[in-house]
């Protein structure tokens, strides 16, 4: 590594390889880039989270043939991705030996198009799951306790429908959201107790179709609120008017929830958001931030330290960049996908844990450490391309290989060069743009994603036969009988079958709730629509005096900045094109404290 292109004391201006716009490498990212001894990054940001967001599929069950028993399962990779699958337990046991897989390196082939090889020959888990119980339709998820679909969570139990959720108990529906109770139809509700449709509160009990509420409890279609109870539409109610009202709402009712639903969603745009989702997040930028010190341009984060473009990382993530999904006390990652647990510098990998260390442009490899290009190991160290070598063999190979992989670099179908350095390429991923968890930040339409060089895969439509039409179910949970446990419904969207679990029908009928005509992928699309993505603007405050820019908000007390409007400008993931009265920290604070 030449130690000149670390000795700029100011930030390089970049132009990305595969945008072709402009990024800035600051010193400080140097400074890490040199510590883990990486070249700098020829991809922006966004295009480096795109390409790793391009191989991970986060919430469908796909069918597929087990190919070590011929049988019929179920796996995180659709059955036309090429890859071969081994059942979860079969993966795990010592009945196959991924060293049999093993090579030697070609110097006269690239080390990307030799690794696609091995990829699609040795055979991957047909679930990314650890500590799992009485759970088994659910994947990417470890600590799990009689749940049902769900993904992408740690320590959750009886639940259903959670798709990143750590420590949630007897919930369904929820999203981006931790430490929750008996909660249904969330996104980023942390803390939270009997909270119900609602979104970016933070430790509330009995709160329905709230936004942004903090310390709340029996609050109904309010925004804004700290520390209060018995509150509707923003208004202060007596307990016991506030129970009579509660009751008059119907929640019971299919019919109500749709007509509540529109009018709350029409009432909470009247009220300003702050520009930032999260809190205790100092020094940091991003957005969905809990828990942070020095995290920058990151992501959905709890519990993060020293770290920049990193997203979807709970549990502890220290000192990395560039690095999404899983944290667990992890730390020295680098443009990594799905490893965490006690993992340590761990560089171009996927799904690698626990407590992995030194690995690079490595997939599948569980408790190992100090291998180069491997897939599907357990407990080794010092392999490459899945064979075994001294420690001494091992350093020079790999140096030799890293030398190779810059005089060699892949060319990809876009015409970027891939030399060491760079994560793995989309077009080599198992997943097509819509199968993968590109399309839950990005979503593009077919055309779109073709368009942009990627693939796309129809999912199959008639798997299962309908019994039941949503019309047929009664308008209310009351006259709604234990027969709706043995229908296959069509979804009120898609058309696609889903059904009412017994858990979540006994959840439904103690909280009064109709069960829902849309199936389990239309509702978490609609919840994965209500989050921003991670993309930031340059904004100024909406602030503009007494009142909101549109009009619509009336500040309630004066601001700091008298009556010409306020001059703040902030980064935030809210775009320009969105509804939201978005306000600076301190006109949010002077309306809402
Ligand atoms: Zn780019
Ligand atoms: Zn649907
Ligand atoms: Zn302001
Ligand atoms: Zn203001």
């Amino acid at each position: 590594m030449n130690k000149e292109t670390y000795s700029t004391s100011s930030g390089q201006a970049k132009i990305c390889q595969n945008c072709n716009q402009d990024f800035t490498i600051e010193p400080e990212d140097f400074n890490f880039y040199e510590k883990i001894q990486v070249p700098a990054p020829t991809f922006c940001p966004e295009c480096r989270l795109k390409r790793r967001f391009a191989w991970r599929n986060e919430h469908t069950l796909f069918k597929v043939k087990d190919n070590s028993s011929g049988k019929e399962i179920f796996a995180g990779f659709p059955p036309s991705s090429n890859l071969k699958i081994y059942d979860r337990d079969y993966w795990w046991s010592d009945a196959w030996d991924p060293m049999n897989y093993g090579r030697d390196y070609d110097f006269s082939r690239n080390f990307f198009e030799q690794f696609r090889d091995l990829i699609y020959e040795v055979p991957w888990s047909s679930k990314s799951v650890t500590n799992v119980k009485d759970s088994d339709y659910c994947d990417q998820a470890g600590y799990l306790k009689n749940c049902y679909l769900c993904f992408n969570g740690d320590y959750v139990e009886d639940s259903a429908y959670c798709v990143r959720c750590t420590k949630v108990k007897n919930s369904f529906d929820l999203t981006q959201s931790l430490e929750d109770e008996l909660c249904y139809e969330g996104v980023a509700i942390n803390g939270c107790y009997r909270t119900f449709f609602s979104q970016d509160c933070e430790g509330c009990n009995d709160v329905w179709f709230s936004k942004n509420l903090s310390g709340c409890s029996n609050c109904f279609g309010c925004s804004d609120l700290r520390s209060k109870s018995y509150y509707i539409f923003n208004k202060p109610y007596s307990k016991g008017s506030y129970k009579q009202k509660m009751e008059e709402l119907g929640l019971d009712s299919w019919a109500s929830l749709e007509k509540i639903k529109e009018e709350v969603s029409k009432h909470l745009l009247r009220f300003p958001v702050k520009y930032f989702h999260g809190i205790r997040a100092v020094n940091s930028s991003g957005d969905y931030l809990r828990n942070t010190k020095n995290a920058r341009e990151s992501f959905s984060l709890d519990d993060a330290q020293d770290v920049k473009y990193v997203q979807f990382a709970y549990l502890g993530t220290k000192d990395s960049y560039d690095y999404s999904v899983w944290g667990n006390s992890a730390s020295q990652m680098y443009e990594s996908l799905t490893c965490g647990e006690q993992c340590d510098s761990v560089k171009f990998c996927f799904d690698c844990w626990p407590s992995c260390r030194n690995l690079e442009y490595s997939i599948c490899c569980h408790s190992s450490s100090d291998c180069f290009g491997c897939v599907g190991l357990k407990k080794k160290q010092y392999c490459i391309f899945n064979r075994q070598y001294s420690k001494e063999e091992y350093g020079l190979l790999r140096e030799k290989i890293i030398q190779r992989m810059d005089q060699m670099p892949y060319k990809d179908k876009k015409g970027n060069i891939y030399k060491y350095g760079e994560f793995f390429p989309p077009e080599f991923s198992p997943f097509a743009y819509n199968e993968s968890m590109l399309n839950d930040s990005y979503p593009l339409t077919k055309e779109e994603a073709i368009k942009a060089g990627y693939s796309w895969r129809d999912p199959e439509l008639k798997e299962y036969e309908i019994t039941l039409s949503v019309s047929a179910i009664p308008d209310s949970i009351k006259e709604t009988s234990d027969d709706i446990l043995k229908e296959t419904i069509q979804c009120l969207v898609c058309k696609r079958a889903y059904r009412i679990i017994p858990n979540e029908l006994s959840f439904l009928r103690s909280i009064g709730l109709a069960v829902p005509r849309l199936c389990v992928n239309c509702r978490l699309a609609r919840r994965l629509s209500s989050i921003n993505q991670p993309l930031y603007y340059r904004r100024r405050c909406q602030c503009f005096g007494q009142k909101s820019e549109n009009g619509v908000y009336q500040n309630s007390v004066k601001h700091f900045h008298e009556a010409g409007g306020c001059p703040n400008e902030f980064e935030t993931s809210y775009p320009p094109s969105g509804k939201e009265i978005v306000y600076c920290e301190q006109c949010y604070n002077s309306e809402v404290a």
